[in-house]
């Protein structure tokens, strides 16, 4: 198996640090409000790589963090009159109905950085210990960036590049003892949450949380530590500087690094204001689709959001659906326990087909490749498996197209219910019949909506419905 390790700029074999079991720490997003298909990504990305290994046999321990505090949640608390604690719960329940949605399955453990405090001030104080660390009079504590050998190796950075890159940035607090060096802690301002400290009452950095809860769920050296690429520097950068000089170990073997989200070929993000939600999509798509659309692209490839790509990735996704559904209704009514001579031989390439998805996925988890082989299994499905077929056979190809898919996170099961949207649509459709006085559609209407379980409700604002 070969991953693209950010590291070395190359793909390398894969070697667990003990075999059978892989280490994974994957950089959770920041709770301040409903995840946006950016965010999506790594998501969806780091589940189909943790499923692939489970695939392969591995056991997989999976940490995937919530950064629960931080400006934007302590702002958004500000607005709403509420504790920050507030907020981060809030979105971190959304975060998981939408992870829920995706088929993206919760982590090993999903630490939150508010509970990890006194871990992270014990790191601290190593490298405060081992020079790699000073506090300032007002209790901020800074990491000497220089003092680390290694700074730069995972973003290919050098210091002097970056030190003239920082001859613009006023430097705040003159105590500061180099422009490189960065925050491990700082003091609290007024209105915000924080914690008793040996420097100063205060909150933690954001990159020395996730050295600490790597290290807490994990311990000081992991197999796999990923997010997306804007997170290579400084995020990672300092994370390796942290992690390594406090520990003494290498911190991670490999670095993956998913690329963007884009729209119109611009960075889907918050702060450009140019996103949707995943919440938002769900009214449009069963989520499966925004699913099977991030995984028809490799992960390292800039991938353009569009309706158009939304609509072919609904309609493959159907392509796939309808031929499992085929085999189930074939296989209730065939028999035969055996496979025949000419099944026999037919398997051959079915079997070959899960090696092209198998290659695919080993040489760097090439899900776009993976995915054609499971279409080129879903025509072979479509061709090759009748009536006349074995029961045996039957299953076989229904199984293997149902492993694969679930590899990818798909659900292979057509799903009967509504969607927000559709049953929006008919609600609407069902108040411009009334007014039309065609009462047959109205009533017509209402029947489809009960028998999905949709209860309406008139109220003043208009008609509310909800899931029986
Ligand atoms: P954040 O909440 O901004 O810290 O982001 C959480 C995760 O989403 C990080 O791994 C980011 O790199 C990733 N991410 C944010 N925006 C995008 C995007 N447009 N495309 C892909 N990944 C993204
Ligand atoms: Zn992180």
């Amino acid at each position: 198996m070969k991953i693209f390790n950010t590291l070395s700029k190359r793909k390398e074999d894969f070697v667990p640090l003990e075999p059978g079991k892989v280490k994974m720490y994957v950089c959770g997003p920041t709770v301040y409000n409903y995840i946006h298909i950016g965010n999506a990504r790594p998501m969806i990305v780091f589940d189909t790589v943790r499923r692939y290994f489970e695939y392969k046999g591995y056991e997989v321990n999976y940490v995937s963090n919530f950064t629960d505090v931080d400006d934007k949640i302590i702002n958004k608390a500000i607005e709403e009159g509420v504790d920050a604690s507030v907020i981060s719960e809030r979105y971190i329940a959304e975060c998981k109905k939408d992870m829920a949605g995706m088929n993206v399955k919760p982590a090993t453990t999903h630490p939150l950085a508010t509970q990890e405090i006194p871990g992270m001030i014990s790191m601290i104080e190593t490298l405060i210990e081992k020079g790699y660390a000073y506090a300032v009079s007002d209790g901020t504590v800074y990491y000497r960036t220089r003092k680390f050998k290694d700074y730069g190796k995972l973003s290919h950075k050098n210091l002097d590049d970056l030190q003239s890159g920082f001859r613009e940035i006023k430097v705040t607090g003159e105590e500061k003892e180099d422009p490189l060096d960065f925050v491990l802690w700082k003091p609290k301002k007024d209105g915000e949450p924080y914690w008793d400290a040996p420097w100063c009452k205060g909150r933690p950095g954001w990159h020395i949380e996730c050295s600490v809860m790597s290290k807490h769920y994990l311990g000081d050296q992991i197999d796999i530590h990923a997010g997306g690429e804007d997170l290579i520097f400084p995020h990672h950068e300092n994370e390796i500087a942290q992690s390594e000089a406090a520990n003494g170990k290498e911190f991670a073997r490999y670095w993956m690094h998913n690329a963007f989200l884009n729209i119109d070929n611009k960075k889907m993000s918050k702060s450009l204001g140019n996103f949707f939600t995943v919440r938002e999509i769900s009214e449009q798509y069963d989520l499966q689709v925004l699913r099977f659309f991030m995984l028809s692209a490799h992960y390292r490839s800039p991938l353009n959001f569009s309706a158009d790509l939304m609509e072919a990735s609904k309609n493959g996704l159907t392509r796939i659906l309808t031929a499992v559904e085929r085999l189930a209704e074939l296989s209730a009514a065939a028999s035969g326990g055996e496979l025949t001579e000419e099944e026999r031989a037919l398997e051959g390439q079915v079997k070959e087909l899960v090696d092209k998805y198998e290659a695919a996925m080993d040489d760097d988890f090439n899900t776009a490749d993976a995915i054609s082989a499971v279409f080129e299994l879903v025509k072979f499905a479509n061709t090759s498996v009748w009536e006349t077929s074995t029961k045996a056979f039957v299953d076989d190809v229904k199984k293997t197209i149902e492993k694969l898919c679930d590899v990818l996170g798909i659900i292979t099961e057509k799903k009967e219910e509504l969607l927000d949207g559709e049953i929006e649509a008919l609600i609407e459709e069902r108040q411009q019949a009334r007014k039309d006085k065609n009462f047959a559609r109205a009533d017509e209407i209402r029947d489809i909506l009960a028998e999905k379980g949709i209860l309406l409700k008139d109220t003043r604002e208009g008609v509310k419905w909800t899931r029986a």
